[in-house]
């Protein structure tokens, strides 16, 4: 088991351990137990991870005499609302826990925005513990302390900042998960290599069959890289303000396209496109050279991710939803450009005149 540790301040209050191994929940309440976190742990987490990994959790914990129980919730993004929120706290009352109690979050995205959310309101807020189960979660949104609901008018819009105590990363969680959620992780790894790391760009574009047959230690090689950089940007820029935009790389256009196809394409394969379009802009604004914009579409295209947009999708729709992007400050979107595979940098504003003939090419 691998321990990487993420330093927050100075006083290192919010510094926690992100582990990470093959097969390591059973070790998960040893190093619960020692760190003497709270009298008792609520298991939060979805209908599918409940059915597969739900009394093993349990088990892991009882076993070393932790106090312990679980809620469920129905699985999907729809659950990721007030409406859960107040659901799960009222049943955290009805079962008396309280201040010297904690969360664990089991499962992927969704239930880790949700529990960091309810921990970091629930009484004055209570300790909450990662357990990521997508890869999407263990690579991304399960480090970092980035929670959120969505409310009908757009995603993540309440939320908080709050740092979870413990990351425990199982690959071994991978083996159950669908092709299509791996799938929609690897774009956030693939993003990692554009933004911070030629190596591990180079390793994926040569092992792009071993990644998809999820093979154990190319999968312990690329969560782990990507969690070391996802931290180190945290560690420099916990609450948003400056380097952090990175990990924004071909999202402003991905969440665009996200919510104009109505949230039908995926999170992944919208930031694959994002991802394309922005090398694509990098290279017509003479920054990026051809060849890494290039080597960017065939590695989303080897990952299994999408390298076009629907031509269903209205290009002045998504040009729109650019524009009303929460990332947008005042009148200029800030961009996140490239100048060549793992050197982004920001830029003021892109035009849309720009944006609109580079999205165009992608519909062919
Ligand atoms: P994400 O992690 O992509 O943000 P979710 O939390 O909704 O999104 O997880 C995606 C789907 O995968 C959900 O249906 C969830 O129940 C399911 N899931 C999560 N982890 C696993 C796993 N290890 N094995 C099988 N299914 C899983
Ligand atoms: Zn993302």
């Amino acid at each position: 088991m691998k321990r990487i540790k993420v330093n927050l301040d100075k006083q290192s209050s919010l510094s926690h351990e992100i582990c990470i191994g093959h097969t390591i929940l059973d070790r998960i309440g040893l190093v619960i137990a020692k760190g003497n976190l709270a009298n008792r742990y609520t298991v939060i987490t979805d209908s599918n991870v409940s059915a597969l990994y739900g009394e093993e959790i349990l088990g892991v914990l009882r076993e070393v005499n932790l106090k312990a129980d679980l809620i469920e919730f129905p699985a999907g993004e729809v659950s990721k609302n007030m409406d859960t929120v107040l659901t799960i706290t009222r049943e955290l009352i009805n079962r008396g826990v309280d201040r010297s109690s904690a969360l664990i979050a089991l499962g992927g995205g969704v239930t880790g925005d949700i529990t960091g959310f309810v921990s970091s309101i629930y009484m004055r807020s209570i300790p909450y513990i990662q357990v990521p189960t997508t890869l999407l979660a263990q690579v991304d949104s399960g480090i970092g302390g980035k929670t959120g609901i969505d409310l009908p008018e757009g995603k993540n819009l309440l939320g908080t900042f709050s740092q979870p105590r413990a990351i425990f990363i199982d690959l071994r969680f991978l083996e159950t998960l669908p092709d299509d959620e791996f799938i929609n992780g690897l774009s956030e790894v693939v993003k990692y290599g554009i933004i911070d790391d030629v190596e591990l760009f180079t390793l994926l574009e040569g092992k792009s069959d071993a990644i998809r047959d999820r093979d154990p230690d190319i999968l312990q090689t690329i969560v782990e890289r990507s969690c070391k950089i996802k931290k180190g940007i945290v560690e420099i820029d916990e609450k948003d303000i400056g380097v952090r935009r990175f990990l924004n790389f071909g999202h402003t256009i991905g969440h665009a396209i996200e919510a104009a196809s109505g949230y039908t394409v995926t999170h992944g394969n919208a930031v694959s496109m994002g991802m394309i379009a922005t090398a694509r802009i990098s290279e017509k604004m003479k920054y990026l050279p051809s060849d890494d914009r290039v080597r960017i579409q065939q590695l989303v295209r080897a990952a299994g991710l999408a390298d076009h947009v629907p031509t269903s999708i209205s290009t002045e729709e998504i040009i729109s939803k650019t524009r009303t992007d929460k990332k947008k400050e005042g009148d200029s979107i800030h961009f996140v450009l490239l100048k060549k595979i793992g050197t982004p940098f920001t830029n003021g504003s892109v035009e849309e005149a720009l944006i609109r003939e580079t999205i165009e090419e992608l519909k062919k």
